[in-house]
C-alpha cells in the first residue's frame, strides 16, 4: 500500500492527502501545547476527544446552514475534511473577559461583555499571532471587505449555535477561537468554518461550580485535562466508550 503524503504538521493536527482530490485527512494528536509551544505535553487520549467533539461540533453547524470543511470521521482519530486556503485569521469571539483580554485591558476574568465581541489575530507563530485590526487585514490584503462582512457573520452564527449547546448541557461559552478557509466551487470561492472547535479552542466554564472544562486546565495547571474534556464529552452524549443506547429490543433466547 502507497505511503499517504503529509501535507503539514500543526501543534495539534497533521494533514494528510486525502483518497480524492480536494479533501484531507485531518489527524488530531495527542500533544497539548501552550503559549505558543512553550509548555508542551503529551495528553494521552486528547486526540481522540477533540475529534470526536469538533465532529459534533461541525456536524451541527451545517445541520443549521453554516459552511464548514468538514466531510466525514474516518476513525477515533482522524476525519475528512475539504481543502481549503486558510485566511492567516485567528477569529476570537468572547462573551466573557478572559484571558488575553482580561490581560490586556484590566477587565475581571469573567466579566460579562455588553455584547460579544470580535477579535481578529494574525497567524504567524514567530510573532506569537499578534492582534491586528481589520485596517491591517485590508491593507496587507489577508481578507477583502466582502470576506470580512461574511467573515463577522459566520463568527457570529458559530458563537450563538455554540453557546445554545453548552448552555443545554450546563457550560458556559466564554469565548472561542475559529479559523475560516476558502473553497472554490468552479468559478466561486466561499467561505467555511475550517480546522477544528474543541474545547483546545474555546473556553468552557461550568455554569454552576465556574470549574474550567477547556485548556486553561492545562495551561494554568488545574488538574487533568482529560478529565475535563471527558466531562464536556460526556454531557454532549459524544464520549468513545459511550456505545447508542439499542433502537429496538434485543431478543435473549
Ligand atoms: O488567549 P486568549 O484569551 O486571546 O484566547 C481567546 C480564545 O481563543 C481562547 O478560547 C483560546 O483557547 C483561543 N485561542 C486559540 N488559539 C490561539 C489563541 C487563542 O484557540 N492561538
Amino acid at each position: 500500500m502507497a505511503r499517504r503524503k503529509k501535507i503539514y504538521e500543526g501543534k495539534a493536527k497533521t494533514l494528510y492527502e486525502g483518497p480524492e482530490p480536494g479533501t484531507i485527512v485531518q489527524y488530531f494528536k495527542d500533544d497539548a501545547t501552550a503559549f505558543n509551544a512553550e509548555k508542551k505535553d503529551v495528553i494521552e487520549g486528547k486526540g481522540v476527544l477533540n475529534n470526536l467533539l469538533s465532529e459534533y461540533f461541525m456536524k451541527g453547524l451545517g445541520q443549521i446552514g453554516v459552511p464548514t470543511h468538514f466531510l466525514k470521521r474516518l476513525n477515533m482519530r482522524e476525519q475528512l475534511v475539504r481543502s481549503c486556503e486558510i485566511i492567516p485569521l485567528e477569529v476570537i469571539v468572547r462573551n466573557y473577559a478572559a484571558g488575553s483580554m482580561s490581560k490586556r485591558l484590566g477587565i475581571d476574568e469573567g466579566t460579562q461583555l455588553p455584547r460579544p465581541i470580535v477579535e481578529y489575530c494574525y497567524k504567524d507563530d514567530a510573532l506569537g499571532d499578534p492582534l491586528v485590526t481589520e485596517e491591517h487585514i485590508a491593507a496587507f490584503g489577508w481578507a477583502s471587505q466582502q470576506d470580512m462582512d461574511d467573515i463577522l457573520s459566520l463568527a457570529l452564527r458559530v458563537n450563538d449555535f455554540m453557546s445554545g449547546v453548552m448552555l443545554a448541557v450546563g457550560i458556559q461559552l466564554v469565548d472561542f477561537k475559529i479559523e475560516i478557509g476558502r473553497v472554490y466551487d468552479g468559478d466561486f470561492q466561499r467561505l467555511v468554518v475550517a480546522d477544528e472547535i474543541s474545547p483546545d479552542s474555546c473556553r468552557l466554564w461550568d455554569i454552576e461550580t465556574g470549574q474550567k472544562l477547556d485548556k486553561d486546565v492545562f495551561r494554568r495547571d488545574l488538574g487533568s485535562l482529560t478529565d475535563a474534556y471527558s466531562e464536556v464529552a460526556r454531557r454532549l452524549g459524544v464520549m468513545p466508550n459511550n456505545p447508542p443506547a439499542p433502537s429496538k429490543p434485543t431478543l435473549v433466547n
